[in-house]
């Protein structure tokens, strides 16, 4: 088997560089470098670790344009994404670099004389991080910068299609003084880094971004350890609209969630459950703006929608596509493509399906492409129960100006992220997860470093009253 790896541009299937992929010694080696290293960078003070975490922010905005261009060349997405992308990728050490100085313990009332009883957040350990291709940048800081803030080392292992971002950023992490042993990268097959990670006793937390069943593989393998396990699984996005809704605002936002990295998002929008009354409505102008995006290479400026990232993605959106159109789907807008399958590069025009039932494969499976399939609802309840029907439950959103519809799909959806009349939710400051299979845990926001500490409470006895 090779050792190496070609990593190619999907828009052009241009070769951009050859990578050795880590032996299994030299991994457990930087596992147990990762350990050692854990045992001086949990005595750092916060405030220390806090300007390590700015200074390397600061070194990856001096770099933003290089980084968003290789980002673009490796991953496909526009430039513009790719530039936004290191914005949300730095907006999350930021928002660490600060909660850093904010791990605060406490002191719990007493229920006895001469005893005092303290709670105090300790480091987890080495931390093991596995991430995805589709944001090679910002899902790897998202995990980095809290676990470094807390006093934990690092070492990831970027997608095979992407890892050329996440080299960078381990760079700069470098050049900003973070120690080399302190964030480390690994270079291999999933399963293969996955089994060392979760065999080790070094590693005390894997955290992992991907698919729904690789999640699950290493839930099951963590047990051996007893390791604490944060997972950002699939999705499948429902998008409501309601009878009363601003129609020309939801096509929108519609098309922000649904078409963004050419649809290759956890929380992109999968289901579009429209009441019948607005559907026509609704979508001729969802496949009116559809029509007028204009896919490409992610260089060229004009472009807002780059190619899928491979053969395979290619296959499955096409397969899902082709099973509901032989099932009596409508195509409004797109469904076509432009294919080498020499050069290996696919792209697929954004396209808007109706007449969608749900006895289709898209309304079920993860589509992670370009497609919008429309369907319809009566009553509010009718809405929820689609919506629902599936086993994830990652984000949702819905479009209504009236509080009361907005307030009871609120309480009535089961999805860890929900935007109101919003498709763009997530924020560092906000907690990022999933509900059901989406997941276990939350990313950013406050909640997003309590996965990287240990609780320890300490219990005084015998003391001068
Ligand atoms: P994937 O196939 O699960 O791969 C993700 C990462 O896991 C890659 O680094 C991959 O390495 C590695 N991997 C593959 N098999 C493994 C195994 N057996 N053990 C350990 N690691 C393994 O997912 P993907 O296709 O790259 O990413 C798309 C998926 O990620 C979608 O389902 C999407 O919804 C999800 N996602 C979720 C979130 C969220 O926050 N919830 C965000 C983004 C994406 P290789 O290099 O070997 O492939």
């Amino acid at each position: 088997m090779s050792n190496s790896f070609i990593v190619k541009n999907p828009a052009t299937g241009e070769a951009l560089a050859t990578i050795e992929r880590d032996s299994e010694e030299v991994i457990l080696q930087k596992i147990a470098t990762g350990n050692d290293a854990f045992q001086t960078w949990k005595k750092t003070n916060a405030h220390e670790r806090s300007k390590l975490l700015s200074k390397w922010s600061t070194l990856i905005q001096e770099h933003k344009a290089s980084i968003a261009e290789v980002m673009t060349k490796e991953n496909g997405k526009p430039l513009a994404e790719s530039l936004g992308e290191v914005d949300y990728a730095t907006s999350y050490i930021d928002w660490y670099a600060e909660e850093a100085k904010r791990l605060y313990g406490r002191t719990i009332p007493s229920h006895a004389n001469g005893k005092e009883l303290i709670v105090q957040q300790h480091p987890i350990g080495l931390v093991g991080a596995i991430t995805p291709w589709n944001f090679p940048a910002a899902m790897m800081t998202r995990k980095a910068a809290p676990a470094l803030a807390a006093g934990c080392t690092f070492i990831v292992k970027p997608a095979e299609e992407t890892p050329l971002t996440t080299i960078r950023l381990v760079e700069l992490a470098h050049e900003a003084g973070i120690p080399e042993d302190v964030i480390q990268c690994v270079s291999g097959r999933g399963r293969v880094i996955g089994s060392l990670f979760t065999e080790s006793p070094y590693i005390k937390k894997i955290t992992f971004t991907g698919s729904t069943p690789v999640g699950k593989q290493l839930i099951k393998d963590s047990a051996a350890t007893v390791k604490s396990v944060t997972m950002e699984l699939g999705g499948h996005a429902p998008v409501i609209v309601a009878e009363d809704a601003n129609i020309d605002l939801a096509v929108e936002q519609t098309i922000i969630t649904k078409f963004r990295n050419a649809g290759q998002t956890c929380v992109c929008a999968n289901r579009v459950i429209v009441h019948e009354s607005i559907v026509e409505e609704f979508s001729k102008k969802l496949a009116e703006r559809t029509k007028k995006l204009v896919v490409g290479n992610g260089l060229d400026q004009k472009t807002d929608v780059g190619p899928v990232i491979n053969k395979g993605s290619y296959e499955k959106i096409t397969d899902q596509i082709a099973d509901a159109v032989n099932k009596g789907a409508t195509i409004l807008a797109g469904a076509q493509y432009d294919v080498d399958h020499d050069k290996e590069y696919y792209f697929i025009h954004p396209t808007i399906l109706t007449d969608v039932t749900e006895e289709m494969d898209i309304m079920h499976e993860e589509t992670f492409g370009p497609v919008a399939p429309i369907t319809t609802y009566k009553e509010l309840d009718e809405a929820i129960e689609i919506a629902n029907n599936t086993p994830y439950g990652l984000a949702a959103y819905f479009f209504t100006d009236n509080y009361r519809i907005g307030n009871y799909l609120f309480n009535h959806l089961d999805y860890g992220i929900i935007g109101w009349n919003d498709g763009a939710p997530s924020a560092a400051h906000v907690p990022f997860g999933g509900m059901k299979e989406s997941g276990l845990g939350r990313e950013g926001g406050i909640e997003g470093i309590e996965p990287y500490l240990e609780t320890k409470y300490l219990s005084i006895g015998n003391l001068y009253e």
